[in-house]
Order: C-alpha cells, then sequence, then structure tokens
C-alpha cells in the first residue's frame, strides 16, 4: 500500500488566493502595497533562486516584494543597523533575511535585530519566547507550513506520539513547540539520538528536517504515520541539464509504510512560501490597525 500523498501545490494555492483577497482591502485602505524586504547577505545561489521565487509569488498576489542585497564583507555591524533602519521604515510591513548567512556573520546578532513587529519569518528571539510561551506573534514560516499540511490533511494531533527529526531554531525547535502547543507528545531526535530509528518508529506523526537526504527510510517509518518531509537537498545528476535533483530527507520508498506523506518537491515548500506571504499581509495589517502591537500571524 502506498501512502496518500499531502498536496503542497495545492494548499499553497488555497493559501495564496485568501491572502491576495487581503492584499487587495490592505492596498485599498493603506493607499500603498503590503510590503515585505529581503534581505539577502552574499551571493549564495540557492538563497537567491529562492528569494526569486518569494518575488514571483508576492507581485502574483499584490504583495510589493523589495529584495535588498548586502556584501558578506559589509560584517555583523552594518548588517544590524541596515536591518534595524528597514524595520523602522514606514513603508516595510515585513522583513526576511536570507538564510544560511555567510561564515563570519553573526547569525544570532542577526535575528535578534528583527524587530517582532516586522518579522516575517518569526525567527527572532523575541518571536520564538512568545511560540514558546504560546504568546500571539509572528511564527516561523516553515514549521507553520508543516502545521497547515498537517491540518488540511485533519490530522489528529491531540494525544498522539510526534516526533521531530532535527532541532534547529528555524524548524525543528519551534515545529515541535507547536506540536505540542496542538497537545501531541513531542520527542525531539537529533545527530547526537543514538536511536534515531527506533524513536522515529514509534511516531504517529513524523516531522523530519536535517538536511540529510534519505536519513529516514522505510524502516524508520511506523506503519500508517504521518511523515513530514521537510528536507530540501539538491543532489547532483550529471544527466539532467539543471545540474541537480531536489530530494527530501526521506526516502521515497517510506511512502510504502507511511499512512500519509508529504513530498519533494511539492509538499512543505510550496506551503512556506505562501504562509510567509500570509504573515506579510498579518504584519501589514497589525501595522495600520494598532502600530505598537504584535498579533497572531
Ligand atoms: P540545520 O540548521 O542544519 O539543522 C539540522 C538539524 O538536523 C540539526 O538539529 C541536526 O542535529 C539534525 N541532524 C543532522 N544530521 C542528523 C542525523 N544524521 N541524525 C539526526 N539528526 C540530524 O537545518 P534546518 O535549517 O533545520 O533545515 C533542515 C532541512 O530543511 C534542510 O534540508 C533545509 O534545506 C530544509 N528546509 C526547508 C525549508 C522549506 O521551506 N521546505 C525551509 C527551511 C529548511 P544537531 O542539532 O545535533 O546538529
Amino acid at each position: 500500500m502506498s501512502a496518500q500523498r499531502l498536496d503542497g501545490r495545492a494548499l499553497a494555492r488555497e493559501i495564496r488566493a485568501e491572502v491576495a483577497q487581503r492584499a487587495e482591502a490592505f492596498t485599498a485602505r493603506a493607499g500603498r502595497p503590503p510590503t515585505l524586504v529581503s534581505l539577502l547577505v552574499g551571493d549564495d545561489d540557492a538563497s537567491l533562486s529562492y528569494a526569486r521565487s518569494k518575488a514571483r509569488q508576492a507581485a502574483k498576489i499584490g504583495i510589493d516584494f523589495r529584495l535588498e542585497r548586502m556584501a558578506a564583507s559589509d560584517g555583523t555591524a552594518r548588517i544590524v543597523n541596515r536591518i534595524e533602519a528597514l524595520c523602522a521604515s514606514p513603508d516595510v510591513d515585513a522583513l526576511i533575511v536570507e538564510m544560511p548567512l555567510p561564515r563570519g556573520i553573526d547569525v544570532a546578532a542577526v535575528q535578534d535585530a528583527i524587530d517582532p513587529r516586522r518579522d516575517a519569518d518569526g525567527v527572532s528571539p523575541d518571536s520564538l519566547g512568545r511560540l514558546a510561551a504560546q504568546l500571539p506573534g509572528p511564527r516561523p514560516a516553515t514549521p507553520l507550513a508543516v502545521m497547515a499540511l498537517l491540518d488540511a490533511a485533519e490530522v489528529d494531533l491531540s494525544g498522539k506520539r510526534a516526533v521531530v527529526v532535527g532541532r534547529s531554531k528555524t524548524v525543528g525547535l519551534p515545529a515541535a513547540l507547536m506540536l505540542l502547543a496542538r497537545h501531541a507528545t513531542v520527542t525531539i531526535v537529533h545527530s547526537r539520538t543514538p536511536d534515531l530509528t527506533q524513536r522515529a518508529r514509534e511516531a504517529d506523526v513524523l516531522v523530519v528536517a536535517t538536511g540529510r537526504p534519505g536519513l529516514i527510510g522505510p524502516e524508520a517509518v511506523g506503519p500508517g504515520a504521518t511523515v513530514i518531509d521537510v528536507g530540501t537537498n539538491w543532489v547532483s545528476e550529471p544527466s539532467l541539464d539543471a545540474g541537480g535533483r531536489l530530494v527530501g530527507d526521506v526516502d521515497p520508498a517510506a511512502a510504502e509504510v507511511a499512512g500519509l506523506m508529504s513530498p519533494v518537491p511539492g509538499g512543505v515548500g510550496p506551503v512556506t512560501t505562501a504562509v510567509l506571504l500570509r504573515t506579510t499581509l498579518s504584519l501589514a495589517e497589525a501595522g495600520i490597525a494598532e502600530p505598537a502591537g504584535t498579533h497572531e500571524a
């Protein structure tokens, strides 16, 4: 039996349609479109390509997307200053700093510089703290996309065993906090976990975010489990003109064991961009309604 496929592209279309309506209403009310600034430091090709993809999606639904670029040689202090200036600008509603940052840039300092009222990807320590405390605030887009996929498939989380593989502050950790807030019993496993396969097999809901292609095989998936694959890995395949192929962290053969599974590509990825744009709208709406407020995004 093969797992039912969770269709991220279809869900992303639905979310974008809702955001497009809200963007139109915002523009009518504010006299300008909602605005998302993406700050790209350095010249990472993949980050540039992701930023351009966001720009295309934003343009389709009436969000003004501005790409700002800085050089790795600008250093942490100047990047922090630029972020503070952008966040203070009255015509910027939301800001995302593209990851990964070049070596030598202090990621924590950069994330700390983002005003939580402009934090499109919910990465500032303030935003993460609000998530941990279950207070309203902008949430990180990728784990939000994981939850959106689970909700679209009406996966019951309360009292279920959820295992998150990976503990990064942008994906694994906030995904675990979101699952916990929905009353799942959550285990986080990571590179120091000795019995990963056994832990993963116990999961009713398995979320995998490691950046290790094929780390989770069929032997690590319990029969009928729901598997969300966050992994986005380019593996080179000389036969392809594009020079590579996008694969997840989960071996596609796991679909023979799982009940529901998100594919790569076409799973978490498209939903992540859609929910990022939705958060942009929420921040923009909160900005004109209540300039000093934070809110559920
Ligand atoms: P990250 O910061 O590198 O974190 C990877 C996590 O995986 C770490 O917690 C690490 O454990 C854990 N890990 C690595 N190897 C492992 C192993 N062999 N066994 C168990 N755990 C292991 O990566 P990230 O930013 O969370 O991203 C994870 C993946 O998601 C990447 O493929 C990334 O491209 C993808 N991603 C996708 C989207 C999307 O929109 N679809 C967005 C963001 C990220 P330690 O903490 O112990 O080192």
